[in-house]
Formats: C-alpha cells, structure tokens, sequence
C-alpha cells in the first residue's frame, strides 16, 4: 500500500500555519499527504492566501474538509473558544471517525490512509487510529517545555502541587523533573490556576497526558541543541521524538530558491505596507508588539502597553489583531499625545507578514504574548523578546526566554507603562549587547540544525523514512 498521510490540525492559525509547512515539507519528499481542516479555517485560507496555486505543484497533495459543528456566522473568538470545544467533540470526533473507518480515509477508499498526524489536542483520534490499526504520530505545535508540564499534570496533581494550595504565585514546583530551580507556580500554564479539575480545559490536558505516550511518535517545532534537556525527560515517556524545527526555515532550506518567497499561511489579510514602513527606520530600533492569533487584552492593558511604547522613545510596529482588544474600546477617547507621537513614529495596523517583518533589519526587539511559533520566529532572526504572556503555553515560553535561553525579558502578570517603558529600553539599549550574543547563539544554532545534516534536517529524513516504512505501518 503507498503512503497516505492525513495531517489534521486544531483550528487555529498557529497549527494550521505549522501544518501546511509539515504538508509541503513531506509531498516533497514524494509522500501522499492529506491536510483535513475544518470548513471555517479552510473558507479564510482560501480567502487571504494563494495556498491553492502553491501547493497545486505537488499533485500529491490534497486538502479535504469538516465541520467543527459550529453555525458560518460563529466568531469562534477565544471568550467563546470552549464552544469550538464542545462543537468538535459532538460533531468533528464522529465525523472523523467515520472517514477513518467507512469513509474516504478508510481501507475502503482509493486511497486509504496509512498513518494519522493529529494535533496534539485531539485525544480521540488515537482511539480511532488504534481500531483501524494504522499508526498515529502526534504533531505538538506548542513548545517541548509547555509539553512536559501537560505530561507532567497527573504527576503535579498526585502530588498536590495542582491545584495551587495558597495564592502565593512565586513558590517554587517541584513536579516537572528538570525544571526545579526556576519554575514557579505563575510560569506554570494558564489553566493550572484553576481551582477545579473538573474544568473542561483540565480534561483535555489530562487526556492529552495519557494519550500522547501511547502514540508511535511525536513531532515538535524545536532543535536538539535549544531543548535538549527537557527532550530528554520527554523521551523518558515518549521515546521517539523528531525534532523538526525551526520548521519555517526547514522548510526554506528544501525549498529552491525560487519558490522562497510568499509563503503566507494568514487567516487575516496582511498589511504590507508596514514593511515599507520599516525600511524608512533605522537599524534594530523598531519594537514589535503583537499577541498572536487568539490571545486578547483589555482596553487598559492596551492603552497601558501604547503609552510604554511611546513613552520608552523607540518607534513601534503594533499589530491590534481584529477582536484582540476586549470591553469598550473608543478611539476618541485616546488621549491626543498617544496619537500624535504614534504618527510620528508608530505603525498600528491589524495583521502583518510576521516572519518577513522579523527578519527586518529595522527590527530591535519584540513584545510577544510568547506563543510558541512568535517565539522560534524571534529565535530565528536573533530578535530578543520582552514577554507578556497571557495563556495556554505562554507562561512556560517567556520562564524558558527569560531563564534557560536568556534571550530576553519576561513581564507576565504585569502590563503598566512603567514596566513596558522600562523593558523597551533595557531591550533596545541597557542591555542590547547582553541581548545580541544570547540572540545571535540560538539563531546560529538553530540556522545549524536545519542545514544539511543538522539535527532537524536528520530528524526530517528519519521521519519521511519511518513514514514511508511497511514495517512502521506495521508496528
Ligand atoms: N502572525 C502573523 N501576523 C501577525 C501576527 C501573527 O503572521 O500579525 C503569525 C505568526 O507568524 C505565528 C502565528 O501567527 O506564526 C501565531 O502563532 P503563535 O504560536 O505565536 O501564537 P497563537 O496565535 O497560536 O497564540
């Protein structure tokens, strides 16, 4: 039977983006692969990329749709994420289910799936893959260390160490091996701060837990030289690991030259004209702040964040994603001095080519919520990072920046002026040569591992080989 792989994604660009450079990197290496989105995620790809006309170079490739349960006209904004949740559980999982086992997926079809890569998340496929008998590989776009502290979660509740006993955010966790001497309870992930297990996220972490050792491998967007130590205690459950990271520029270097460029992935439009912008500031000078895809702020934290940046001196490219400021944002309300200096030297806009504006030579630091795919973009291009962490991963990402890689500053739990003015300028001056010998390790180490014969072009080869292998299939 020839190689049928099915990469279903969770719905969010994040996954999605990391995905379709997995897809790309594996019809490459000539295997069949089949990216199943949900409806919604596949009508914005459709409308803000060219993804059709890139990847119709490679006939072995496909997409194929599902619903996520929920009505066109949802927002599936992250106040209402819990309801993508519920929709997938009651309609996705048994629709996959039924492609697998009956549908075009099955051993029925014309062209059966050999071997599933599921997000992480999506505990029911195992079950799925397993009644089937074929393989399943999970794909963990978030970071190997926020990973270790989900496998980690019944360990820390069997210990009572989750939930917290007190409020005191700054004790030390003993529960997550390798990390003991700088992980405190705040940098744990978001939803640890919950008092009850039984809340639905919870559940999902726990299942995802159990589930993810069982699987015949795991993918994750790092290199061995960035994460070796807690890839080791990951193996201690999940022995077979491939590292394939930084994936975007795995995927540049197989890549040839001339297919390099507009890569883009968006689920929004992307303003362009920012990187003209750019170009007119001078070199390392400019701050960019954005909080992702899904994260969201409130109307104070935003105006806080703006009057940091402006009062800090430094020019700024600030992306207000759609939807990201929550509450009563009137913008007649903001003061006159906020919105004549950002004229003077301010970008604001709603979504940006990230990895082109990265890679810009007027660029001096980054204000990120720290989620994982910000934060290997910003390693890549030796941007160091002020972190304002806000949910899931986050909070383990910016403890790692600040503590392990050293490559920039975390401010979680807090977001004044103050603090923001005080992060820019440490960033972009007080400590900038500190900032640019740490930045410019990890970038080269990670430029390293995606060369030829580096770890994450070695770990690539090992997993077309596993995938394309009968005895794999057969395992
Ligand atoms: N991104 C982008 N343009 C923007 C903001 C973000 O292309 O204006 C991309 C960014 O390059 C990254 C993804 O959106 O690949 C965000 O993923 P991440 O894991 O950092 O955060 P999430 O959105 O999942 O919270």
């Amino acid at each position: 039977m020839s190689t049928h792989v099915l990469i279903f994604p969770l719905p969010m660009q994040g996954p999605v983006n990391c995905v379709l450079k997995l897809a790309e990197l594996l019809c490459i290496s000539g295997i069949s692969v089949t990216v199943l989105n949900t409806d919604h995620i596949q009508r914005n790809l459709l409308r803000h990329t060219n993804v059709l006309s890139r990847f119709s170079r490679y006939p072995n490739f496909h997409f194929q749709t599902i619903s996520d349960g929920l009505p066109d006209d949802h927002p599936r904004s992250t106040a209402r994420y819990n309801e993508v949740f519920e929709g997938m559980k009651t309609v996705t999982e048994p629709a996959f289910r039924d492609m697998m086992v009956s549908g075009c997926f099955s051993c029925k079809s014309d062209s059966p799936v050999t071997v599933v890569i599921p997000d992480g998340l999506f505990s029911f496929a195992l079950d799925v893959a397993e009644e089937i008998q074929i393989p399943l590989i999970y794909f963990e776009t978030v970071s190997p260390c926020a990973l270790w502290t989900y496998l980690c979660l019944p360990k820390l509740i069997g210990a009572g160490e989750v939930p917290f006993n007190g409020i005191d955010l700054d004790v030390l966790i003993k529960n997550v091996p390798g990390t003991e001497a700088f992980l405190r309870r705040r940098d744990l992930p978001g939803f640890y701060r919950y008092d009850n297990l039984t809340n639905p996220v919870m559940q999902i972490i726990m299942n995802e837990a159990r589930q993810v050792p069982r699987a015949h491998g795991v993918i994750l967007n790092t290199f061995e030289a960035l994460d070796a130590s807690i890839l080791d205690q990951i193996r201690s459950l999940c022995p077979n690991i491939y590292c394939i990271g930084p994936l975007h520029t795995l995927l540049k270097s197989r890549l040839p030259k001339s297919t390099q460029h507009n890569v883009s992935n968006s689920l929004w439009t992307e303003n362009r004209d920012c990187l003209s912008w750019l170009d007119t500031q001078l070199p390392k000078s400019v701050v960019y702040v954005s909080i992702g895809s899904m994260a969201t702020m409130t109307v104070d934290q935003f105006v806080e964040i703006w009057h940091g940046l402006v009062n800090s001196g430094y020019p700024f490219l600030f992306v207000k994603r759609p939807g990201s400021v929550t509450g009563d944002y009137d913008e007649s309300k903001v003061p006159g001095n906020l919105v004549g200096e950002t004229n003077r030297r301010g970008f604001i806009t709603t979504w940006v080519p990230q990895e082109e504006v990265l890679a810009h030579s007027a660029i001096g630091g980054f204000l990120t919520h720290s989620g994982w795919n910000s934060t290997v973009e910003s390693m890549v291009e030796g941007v160091p990072m002020i972190c304002w962490p806000l949910k899931v991963d986050q909070n383990v990402n910016s403890r790692f920046v600040s503590e392990v890689w050293k490559i920039g500053i975390d401010i979680k739990d807090t977001c004044d002026r103050f603090v923001v003015e005080k992060a820019v300028k440490d960033v972009l001056d007080v400590r900038r040569s500190e900032f640019f010998r740490s930045t410019k390790v990890v970038a080269e180490a990670g430029a390293k591992s995606v060369s030829e014969n580096g770890s994450s072009w070695m770990d690539l080869n090992r997993l077309v080989e596993d995938l394309k292998s009968n005895d794999f299939v057969c395992k």
